[in-house]
């Protein structure tokens, strides 16, 4: 939830910015039909408590919004990416506070303002981030995490691995760690997001079109939707003691999902130059995590 709410704030850092001191209002439609008017200036503080949106210290409970509208004049940021500033951006902002949909999902990544949902047709619905996590861009490698694990560090071993050593003293945090407290994606990106599960990477796989590729330099594949979504997975390598191993040649995506034995590895989506693969990988390996949408 701190990511989110930083990202709020950076957002309505922006809008603010952006809206100077022309007339914006915002108007909160209340359930029981009455609404209040917020004029938007640079001095004003939008935040979130709890289940509450704070405007200019006024609480209003959450649940006793129906929908929020603005008037013109026009915002001057396109929050969405939708190339169009109009009220969605307002809803985008709004639907982001309510820890609603966050914004609508795309085909292909549209804008810098990460991460983006991309849909790529999938038969379950499942929507994949556009980069990992720690990353700020598509292409960019971003952070290594061992599984379970959900802040990085310098060594990557069984003998700086949280939840045991191997064969020996092996914790366990379950057969499927999607959206638990030891799920990486929701821990960094909050409780839209999550690692997705074996299947969810075979079904990847199974339904897109993927080759090797560069995407402004960098080695990945890049997968192909029935839809004509598309999605970059850079070649980001893993993380073994200290080491950083097979940049530009390798990539290795933990999934939440336990390998049933040994439970001392859990599966990865790995791929190459040649094709991609779902296999067991050691735990305490410092793997890439690229979210999926949480359902
Ligand atoms: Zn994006």
């Amino acid at each position: 939830m701190k990511s989110l709410r930083i990202l709020i704030v950076l957002v309505l850092c922006g809008l603010l910015t952006a809206a100077k001191t022309s007339a914006q209002t915002l108007v909160l439609h209340h359930a029981n039909g009455s609404t209040t008017n917020v004029k938007l200036t640079e001095q004003t503080s939008i935040t979130l408590s709890g289940g509450n949106i704070v405007v200019d210290n006024v609480t209003y409970a959450a649940s006793d919004i129906s929908h929020i509208s603005y008037k013109p004049n026009a915002l001057h940021v396109d929050i969405n990416g939708d190339g169009a500033v109009d009220v969605g951006d307002i809803m985008a902002i709004i639907n982001i506070m309510g820890g609603g949909s966050q914004t609508a999902a795309y085909t292909v990544c549209p804008n810098a303002n990460h991460p983006h949902m991309i849909d790529l047709g999938l038969p379950s619905g499942t929507l994949w981030a556009c980069c990992n996590v720690g990353a700020n861009a598509p292409e960019d490698y971003g952070e290594y995490y061992a599984w379970g694990e959900t802040q990085t560090k310098d060594t990557y071993s069984w003998d700086t691995y949280q939840y045991g050593k191997t064969g020996a003293n092996l914790v366990n945090i379950g057969s499927d760690i999607a959206a638990t407290d030891y799920d990486a994606a929701t821990a960094n990106w909050g409780t839209l997001w999550c690692m997705p599960s074996s299947d969810q990477c075979n079904e990847l796989v199974d339904n897109c079109l993927s080759v090797w590729t560069t995407q402004n330099g960098v080695y990945g594949r890049k997968f192909t939707g029935t839809n004509g979504g598309t999605l970059f997975l850079p070649a980001a390598g893993f993380r073994l003691r200290g080491d950083l191993s097979r940049v530009g040649s390798y990539g290795n995506y933990w999934t939440s999902t336990l390998c049933e034995r040994p439970q001392t590895s859990s599966m990865e989506l790995g791929f190459d130059s040649e094709g991609e693969y779902t296999l067991p990988i050691y735990r305490c390996n410092g793997l890439s995590v690229r979210p999926v949408r949480q359902n």
